[in-house]
C-alpha cells in the first residue's frame, strides 16, 4: 500500500512532522485502499500560522473578487463531478447517484456564497444626531477552523468553506479521517479556481489535531459536525477559549404518518428517508410514528415490502438504492442495535442483518433494510443514534401523542409528518421542538439560502449553518458612528449621548 493522502497547505501536498497513519478503507470489500497522514500539535501551529499570513491579503481583495474565485471553483467542480463522485463513494460506500448529491448539496451553498458583494453589505442611518451618520460593517473574523464528518465529505465541508472565504476568511479544514481524499481534491480545486495558497489548508488527524486547533490563540472560529458527545466537547473546549463556536451533532428524527395520509406516498418517503445511504445521514428518518393501530398495521405492511426489496449494491453503482456501511465499526454498531432491539423485545419485522453482499462485494459492510415495530420510548433502539439502515416504528393513539414521543427524544434535528390536513401540519409545525420541520416531505434540508442546524442535543451555539446565519457566523460587525461636518463645535459634554 504506497498511496498516502497528506495534508495540503499553501497549495500543496504538505507532509508535516508527523508519521503517524490511519487506514482509508474501500467500504465494498473491507481491505484498505489507501493511507491517511495524521498530523501533530506542532503541524497544526505551522499550519495555522500559514493560513494567518494568507488571510490579511485575502481579507483585503475586495467581496466581488473574491466571490469570482467562487464562481470559477463552481465551473471545475461541474465539470469534474463524475471524477469527484466516483472518488467519495469510493471511500464513503453511498451510491454514485447519491455521491452526486452530496457534491451538488455543497456546490449549492457555495452558489449562496457567490452572494457576498451584497450579503456583506452594512447598515446606514444618515442624520441620527445632529451631522451624526451612523453605519456598520461586517468584517472577517481571521483564521476559522472546520472540523467534518465522515459521512457528507463534500456536502459539509463546502458548507463551512464557502460562507467563510467568501467573508475574507482562511479556513483549516480538518476533514474525517476516513474518506479524506475528496476535501483535499475540493481544496486544490480551490486553488486551480485562483483562490491564493495558504486560504485554504487541509490537516488530516484525529483528536490530537481537534484538540490543538481548539485551544490555539490564533483560531477564531470553530464549525464543528459530528456526533453529539464530540460537538459538546469542542463546543466547550472552543468556546473556553475564546472562540465562536457552532457545532451540529447527532439525530433521531421521527416521521409521523396521521390516518388521513396518502400512505404508498409516506412509506416511499419512508423507504428513501430511513435506509437510504445506508442511514448514514444526519437527516436520515429513524423513527415513524402512525396514529392509530389501523394506519400502523397499513403503514408497517408497505414497509415491510419496500424493505424486502431493496437492492444493496457496490458504492460505484448507479441503481443500487444502498451501498455498503462505512466501516468495520458501524457495521457491528448497527448489528449489536439491531440484536439490543430484539432482546429488548420489539418486533424485527425485517432483519437487513440477512442480506449478503452483492457481487464483487466480499468482505464489504453490506447490510440490508432493518424495519421494527412495536418500538417503546424506553428501549436502546429509539433512544440511542444507531446511523445505520434501521427503522423503528413507535405507534400513538393520537396526534397528541405521537407530538409527545417527537418531543421528548434528547436530539432536535429534523422531523417530518405526513397528512392531508393543514390545521394539524400547522399545528405541528408550531409545536414541535425541532430545527427543521417537513411537512409531507421526509428529509427535510434546507436549501442553501436558508439556514441547517438542529435543536437541543443536535446542535450547540447560536447560528445555523449556511444561509444568512453563516455571513453572520464568519464576520465581526463594526459600527462607525461619525460627524460631519467637522466644524461643528459645541464644546466638552461630560454626558452620556443621547437622541433626546
Ligand atoms: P464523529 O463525531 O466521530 O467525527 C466528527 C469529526 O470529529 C471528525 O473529523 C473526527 O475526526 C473528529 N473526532 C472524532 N473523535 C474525536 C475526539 N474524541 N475528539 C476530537 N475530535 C474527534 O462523527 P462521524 O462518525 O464522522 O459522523 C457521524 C455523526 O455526525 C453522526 O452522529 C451524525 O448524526 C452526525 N452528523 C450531524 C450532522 C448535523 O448537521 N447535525 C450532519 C452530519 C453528520
Amino acid at each position: 500500500m504506497s498511496e498516502i493522502v497528506e495534508h495540503f497547505v499553501s497549495g500543496k501536498p504538505w507532509t508535516g512532522s508527523s508519521e503517524r497513519l490511519s487506514d482509508v478503507y474501500d467500504p465494498n470489500r473491507g481491505t484498505v485502499q489507501r493511507r491517511v497522514r495524521l498530523g501533530m500539535p506542532s503541524d497544526v501551529d505551522e499550519v495555522v500560522e500559514v493560513s494567518a499570513a494568507a488571510q490579511r491579503e485575502w481579507a483585503a481583495w475586495n467581496p466581488q473578487r473574491r466571490a469570482r474565485v467562487l464562481m470559477r471553483f463552481l465551473t471545475l467542480a461541474n465539470e469534474q463531478m463524475d471524477e469527484l463522485a466516483a472518488l467519495l463513494s469510493s471511500e464513503h460506500g453511498k451510491t454514485l447517484p447519491d455521491a452526486r448529491g452530496d457534491i451538488q448539496r455543497g456546490l449549492e451553498v457555495i452558489e449562496f456564497a457567490t452572494g457576498a458583494p451584497h450579503l456583506l453589505k452594512g447598515e446606514y442611518s444618515t442624520d441620527a444626531g445632529p451631522g451624526v451618520d451612523v453605519y456598520s460593517m461586517r468584517q472577517p473574523l481571521g483564521v476559522v477552523a472546520a472540523i467534518t464528518p465522515f459521512n457528507f465529505p463534500a456536502m459539509i465541508p463546502l458548507w463551512k468553506i464557502g460562507p467563510a472565504l467568501a467573508c475574507g476568511n482562511a479556513v483549516v479544514l480538518k476533514p474525517s479521517e476516513r474518506d479524506p481524499s475528496v476535501p483535499v481534491r475540493i481544496a486544490e480545486m480551490f486553488v486551480e479556481a485562483g483562490l491564493p495558497p495558504g486560504v485554504l489548508n487541509v490537516v488530516h488527524g484525529d483528536k490530537e489535531v481537534v484538540d490543538a486547533l481548539l485551544v490555539h490563540p490564533d483560531i477564531a472560529a470553530v464549525g464543528f459536525v459530528g456526533s453529539t458527545p464530540i460537538a459538546e466537547h469542542v463546543y466547550s473546549t472552543a468556546t473556553a477559549h475564546g472562540k465562536r463556536a457552532q457545532c451540529f451533532g447527532g439525530a433521531k428524527n421521527h416521521l409521523l404518518v396521521l390516518p388521513d395520509a396518502d400512505m404508498d406516498q409516506a412509506a416511499d418517503a419512508l423507504t428513501g428517508a430511513a435506509w437510504g445511504s445506508a442511514g448514514q445521514r444526519c437527516m436520515a428518518i429513524s423513527v415513524a410514528v402512525p396514529v392509530g393501530e389501523q394506519t400502523a398495521d397499513l403503514l408497517v405492511a408497505k414497509l415491510a415490502e419496500r424493505a424486502r426489496n431493496l437492492t444493496v449494491g457496490r458504492s460505484d453503482s448507479e441503481t443500487a438504492d444502498l451501498g455498503p456501511l462505512v466501516g468495520a465499526d458501524a457495521d457491528e454498531r448497527v448489528r449489536r442495535a439491531i440484536q439490543a432491539g430484539v432482546d429488548e423485545g420489539a418486533e424485527l419485522v425485517v432483519d437487513g442483518r440477512e442480506v449478503g453482499a452483492p457481487e464483487g462485494g466480499d468482505g464489504g459492510w453490506f447490510m440490508g433494510g432493518s424495519l421494527f415495530d412495536r418500538v417503546t420510548t424506553v428501549m436502546s433502539l429509539y433512544r440511542d443514534e444507531i446511523f445505520g439502515p434501521v427503522l423503528s416504528v413507535v405507534r400513538a393513539a393520537n396526534y397528541d401523542e405521537a407530538l409527545r414521543v417527537a418531543n421528548g427524544h434528547r436530539y432536535g434535528n429534523g422531523v417530518a409528518i405526513f397528512t392531508r390536513d393543514g390545521d394539524a401540519a400547522r399545528d405541528f409545525a408550531s409545536k414541535v421542538e425541532t430545527g427543521m420541520v417537513g411537512v409531507n416531505v421526509p428529509i427535510p434540508v434546507p436549501i442553501a439560502y436558508h439556514t441547517f442546524g438542529g435543536w437541543k442535543a443536535s446542535g450547540f451555539g447560536d447560528l445555523n449553518q449556511h444561509g444568512p446565519d453563516s455571513f453572520k457566523f464568519y464576520t465581526r460587525t463594526k459600527t462607525v458612528t461619525s460627524r460631519w461636518p467637522s466644524g461643528i463645535k459645541d464644546g466638552a459634554s461630560f454626558v452620556i449621548p443621547t437622541m433626546s
